[in-house]
């Protein structure tokens, strides 16, 4: 599925790829809305109705990804909401040996994440995956999201790395249309980004199923040496 000796750099995105996208989906369409409507004295459907819609319009925008602009808008304090649920925040299935096995073979990789960076600092000291990366970068942090061209220019400004020579893995279809754009040349989507959610259909990418398939034996090799 991959070629190692092609690759230089490997990035990988968070939410939906190394952790279990349910959280976030959880959060986001069920908790999150029941919780505002009963302060607003609404019924959880309505509720949904109201919000969702709502959060849909901005999808892709760094305010769609941004805490403090949820918190301000809703009135409610999101990284403290989100703590009731802190047990949801899973590794996906075989990403632990992923990264044990990237670490092992020399590929320490860095995670490019559109997380807001208290949800980040949550899900990092949830599941210990921190010491894994070798950089932890937040797209709030560089100033836009990963849907957009800017990103990428400014990541390459931060940490060197040829997009030649790079490997991407992130369950979003647009971020991996965008990196393509921008010149990265190995780019695998997620099957099942949420484990309570149906199969997705990542188009034009390869889709990772499982992490297993994605050490290749030059790979495998290197972690038993
Ligand atoms: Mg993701």
């Amino acid at each position: 599925m991959v070629d190692w000796n092609q690759i230089e750099t490997v990035l990988l995105d968070m939410d939906g790829t190394i952790l279990d996208l349910h959280f976030d989906n959880y959060f986001w369409q069920e908790y999150l809305p029941v919780h505002w409507g009963r302060i607003r004295g609404l019924d959880p459907e309505i509720a949904k109705q109201q919000l969702i819609p709502m959060m849909k319009s901005i999808e892709g925008t760094l305010s769609w990804y941004c805490l403090d602009f949820w918190s301000r808008e809703l009135e409610i304090e999101i990284i403290q909401l989100k703590a009731d649920i802190e047990h949801l925040i899973q590794v996906r299935p075989s990403a632990l040996e992923f990264l044990e096995a990237l670490n092992t073979s020399g590929w320490k990789p860095v995670m490019v994440t559109n997380a807001h960076e208290d949800l980040i600092n949550m899900k990092l000291k949830k599941t210990g995956i921190g010491c894994y990366f070798s950089h932890i970068v937040s797209s709030h942090r560089l100033g836009s999201p990963k849907e957009e061209k800017a990103f990428w220019e400014s990541l390459q400004k931060s940490i060197e790395f040829d997009p030649e020579k790079t490997l991407l893995v992130d369950d979003n279809l647009t971020v991996l249309r965008t990196a393509r754009s921008f010149g990265i040349l190995h780019l695998l989507g997620i099957a099942y980004p949420d484990s309570r959610g149906p199969e997705r259909n990542t188009e034009e990418f390869t889709a990772i199923y499982d992490f297993n398939d994605v050490l290749s034996p030059p790979l495998m090799q290197n972690t038993k040496s």
